[in-house]
């Protein structure tokens, strides 16, 4: 009965910087976007009630970070938020200095 979802909120945060995007929601929007319907993963967000100036800067971050070549950590094979990291934030490892590679936490 309680179902643990993230409930879209109704009052989208239009002004906020940084929004938050239901993992439902966000995963139909990435795979709307790598079929090259940018306009529907809009709509998608539309549908959540983000605002269009939101759901276009959304959308747009997302085809720029979809793009990129993925990089998978060398200690938990997760993919690493870019491919200059030199930490992972999955498994908490950190290999900026070779000579010493911690993990951090
Ligand atoms: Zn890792």
């Amino acid at each position: 009965m309680n179902e643990e979802k993230p409930q879209p909120s109704p009052i989208a945060a239009e002004n906020s910087e940084r929004v938050r995007i239901p993992k439902d929601v966000a995963a139909e929007v990435d795979r709307l976007i790598r079929e090259g319907l940018a306009i529907s993963a809009i709509k998608q967000l539309r549908a959540t009630g983000l605002g269009l100036a939101s759901s276009k800067v959304y959308v747009d971050s997302r085809i720029e970070r979809l793009a990129r070549p993925k990089v998978s950590c060398p200690y938990c094979g997760k993919n690493l938020k870019s491919a200059k990291a030199k930490q992972c934030f999955e498994c908490c490892m950190d290999w900026h200095d070779p000579k010493n590679i911690c993990r951090l936490g």
